[in-house]
């Protein structure tokens, strides 16, 4: 989780930066005295490069980026899109806000889209489907890509989790017709709140522009205030320090993910010499950020014994086995339109609960002592026998 972890004084500078030369903290407009400082639009077009496009749209945040992205694909009340069980609820909430109906998938072992189950749920009204790279392992995005081109849908990552992450030698968020990224403080990069969008279609990234801005269309023979607008919006900008401190996270995102999965290696060689257990699976092109090392035990009391043992040596797990409530649609009956979808929410996905239910998620971090080693095998040896 670990963009923070290297949070120094390469953001510092560029906050500094932005000080000395500017102080316009608004991405747009001020020309005659911002000296030329775009803090945000440098950072989008980075961040674009870095993911093989050309252009990228910043946001307030990942949660935004799901709903500005889908309000963009004209996506909203009477349509369907469908999602996975095992996300962090900013995904069906976005669904949500943005007038449409959400529908949820189950997951396989993978802990991600189930694609085998993925086309029972289309009906006529599907219009998008959103996949999400969850703890940051790969979805089967080819299996789930042919599905769509073949129902003509569009689809979406939730690379929130997977920002770094590849499949089939691609970056995550870029097999899709649309890539949303979260840079929220326990994201992979971070700038305290934020988020970002790309998209295959420069027609539908400029219609997300437009939303985010309150329709703006940011003319270039008008200025702001006589501004053109074709649509309605809203206000999802992100500010000039944001962006100064993306442009020095994205630098790191490589050493970051890099780092995890070395921690993730020697995790993953402790753990592997115990009984008892098996590893989330992960899809065979696929390349982790490892920002999590998952495995299974044999029964949802293990899963739970871990985590306390994990915490007697003061370490802890990651969201798997403690905070399922944030993380699996099963128990959202919060949200009226999951609610009154399902009629049995919490019975719905019975195969998404007991993968979940045994499942432990031991955090990676980048500046791992090597005592934490001990300490994770001394927790194992509390809960599993050796091999
Ligand atoms: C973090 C996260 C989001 C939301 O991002 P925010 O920047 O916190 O709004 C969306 N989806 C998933 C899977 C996430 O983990």
């Amino acid at each position: 989780m670990p963009g923070f972890e290297l949070i120094g004084n390469e953001e510092f500078e560029e906050l500094k930066d932005l000080f000395d030369r500017s102080k316009i903290l608004f991405r747009h407009g001020f020309d005659a005295i911002r000296n030329g400082v775009y803090k945000v639009r440098d950072f989008e077009l980075a961040f674009a490069e870095h993911f093989g496009y050309k252009d990228a749209l910043a946001v307030t945040s990942g949660t935004a980026a799901l709903k500005v992205a889908i309000k963009a694909a004209g996506i909203g009340k009477g349509d369907e899109v469908i999602t996975q069980s095992f996300t962090f609820l900013a995904t069906v909430e976005a669904i949500v806000e943005a007038g449409a109906t959400p529908v949820i998938c189950e997951i396989d072992e993978s802990l991600n889209m189930d694609p085998s189950l993925l086309e029972s749920l289309i009906t006529p009204k599907t219009k998008m489907i959103i996949p999400v790279h969850m703890l940051g392992v790969p979805a089967k995005m080819d299996q789930i890509l042919t599905i769509a081109r073949k129902h003509k849908l569009l689809v979406m990552e939730d690379t929130a989790w997977g920002c770094g992450g590849k499949f089939q030698g691609k970056y995550l968020g870029t097999l899709g017709d649309i890539g949303s990224f979260s840079f929220d403080f326990a994201k992979i990069i971070t700038t305290g709140e934020g988020g970002m969008i790309v998209a295959k279609d420069q027609n539908l990234l400029d219609r997300a522009k437009a939303y985010h801005d309150h329709g703006h269309e940011n003319n270039p023979k008008l200025p702001r205030w006589e501004d053109s607008r074709s649509s309605s919006g809203f206000n999802y900008r992100m500010t000039e320090m944001q962006g100064s401190v993306g442009l020095a996270q994205l630098k790191k995102l490589n050493t970051i993910v890099e780092a995890q999965r070395k921690n993730q290696a020697k995790i993953k060689s402790i753990v592997s010499q115990f009984q008892g257990i098996r590893f989330r699976e992960v899809p065979e092109t696929g390349e982790e950020t490892a920002d999590a090392l998952v495995f299974f035990t044999e029964t949802p009391e293990k899963a739970k014994e871990f985590r306390a043992a994990m915490l007697e040596q003061g370490l802890g797990t990651k969201i798997l086995p403690e905070a399922i409530s944030w993380h699996f649609a099963g128990t959202w009956n919060h949200i009226e339109e999951l609610n009154s979808k399902y009629n049995s929410l919490e019975n719905a996905f019975p195969k998404s609960l007991e993968l979940l239910n045994k499942s432990v998620a031991i955090p990676i971090q980048v500046n791992m002592q090597e005592q934490a080693l001990e300490k994770i095998n001394s927790a194992m040896i509390k809960v599993f026998k050796g091999k």
